[in-house]
């Protein structure tokens, strides 16, 4: 039986995909924009964003897979309703965006893709050259995933299926396999005159509709950012302290979004959806990896998921949390020291000069030195 989009299709709801659609391996429509957009310096410090070979492999697919002539691209819906908005935005909680709840998706998704190239190798009979993809950056996904017709792209720049709203995730299979009756793209957008996500971001990230600004995004500061974050923008982060939700939950298309069925991102407990501020500001090494265990929070690292809950915590000005900052005051990451003094300046205001002063005057990094000189004036 030869190997069609029907039958391709059926195989990726057999595994469990929420959708799938067929596009020619072309550049993607978006290239131009998203090269503006490298040349305006808005990926921040994602520098590997913008390596020359990247940036070839993203204009030509046939850098990455020579031969290559179809993308097949899936959907996994990872939508859970877990805790109340309430619990989410307790200030005493760190929240982690939806997507992080569960187990590590780069996993999940990559074995599922990896199960679904094998089939195709099998079912086709012709061995075809093939790669997976999942997240990598090689490829512009949503822009591919828009021309398969899995959704279209939102001003807040996500994308957004009709129905499904866009809380899935995305996963590709470059093939050398071609066929005639590809998927039609889906429209470009849907958004018409909403502009709920530009109004609702509180950092201002969008500088114009469909253009993210990376340096003023919550979800790229606490996720991407492994430097300090600009002591301007960390009263507008909340409660968050990995990801962010907000340009996502406000919009309209999400009342559509099902519950996903895949287990693995059904988070364990409350503590990997918004864990108490507290429990992450006294973990240490061990207790980090013990609570995040398998989740993509686990990859960010203690000191980069500690340094956001400081900033939480200085937004949350909680009297329970300052023995805690305190004792991160002594923290062996620069990184923490320096945004623990800021939260504690946030928490106790003047009473913390004489911490403060203590710090600067035992201090050896010109970073911390400097986040304290710039509080106490
Ligand atoms: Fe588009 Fe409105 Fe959704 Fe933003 S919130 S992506 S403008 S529909």
């Amino acid at each position: 039986m030869p190997v069609t989009v029907a039958r391709i299709k059926r195989k990726a709801a057999e595994l469990g995909f929420n959708l799938c659609g067929l596009t020619p391996a072309k550049p993607s429509p978006t290239l131009a924009a998203y090269l503006r957009w490298l040349r305006r310096g808005m990926h921040g410090e994602m520098r590997y964003l913008a390596r020359t070979d990247r940036v070839r492999r993203r204009q030509d697919l046939r850098e990455i897979l020579p031969g290559a002539k179809t993308l097949i691209v899936v959907g996994l819906d990872y939508y859970a309703r877990y805790a109340d908005e309430a619990t989410l935005s307790d200030p005493a909680r760190g929240r982690i965006a939806a997507y992080a709840w569960g187990l590590d998706y780069h996993n999940v998704l990559a074995l599922r893709l990896e199960a679904f190239a094998e089939w195709l190798t099998e079912a086709s009979g012709v061995k075809p050259a093939q790669k997976v993809y999942v997240d990598t950056g090689a490829l512009l996904e949503r822009s591919h995933a828009q021309q398969a017709g899995l959704g279209f792209i939102g001003k807040n720049t996500m994308l957004i299926h009709p129905r499904r709203g866009g809380t899935f995730f995305i996963g590709e299979i470059i093939t050398a396999l071609e066929f005639d009756d590809y998927d039609a793209p889906q429209r470009e957008t849907m958004c018409g005159s909403c502009t709920r996500c530009l109004v609702a971001c509180p950092t201002d990230a969008f500088p114009e509709p469909f253009v993210l600004d990376s340096r003023r995004c919550i979800s790229y500061h606490t996720i991407e950012n492994r430097g300090w974050i600009d002591r301007e923008l960390r009263a507008d982060f909340g409660n968050w302290i990995f990801g962010c939700d907000i340009c996502q939950d406000v919009c309209p298309f999400q009342r559509f979004a099902e519950e996903t069925e895949e287990v693995a991102f059904l988070p364990f407990d409350l503590d990997r959806v918004a864990p108490q501020l507290t429990d992450i500001l006294m973990s240490n090494e061990p207790s980090f990896r013990a609570m995040f265990r398998r989740s993509p929070v686990e990859r960010a690292g203690r000191e980069l998921i500690v340094r956001n809950a400081c900033i939480a915590a200085g937004n949350w000005r909680g009297k329970v949390a300052i023995p805690h900052l305190i004792q991160l005051l002594y923290d062996d990451s620069a990184l923490v020291r320096g945004h623990a003094a800021w939260a504690l300046w946030r928490t106790m205001e003047l009473d913390s000069s004489k911490l403060l002063t203590d710090l600067y005057q035992r201090e050896d990094d010109e970073r911390v030195r400097a986040e304290v000189e710039a509080l106490l004036g």
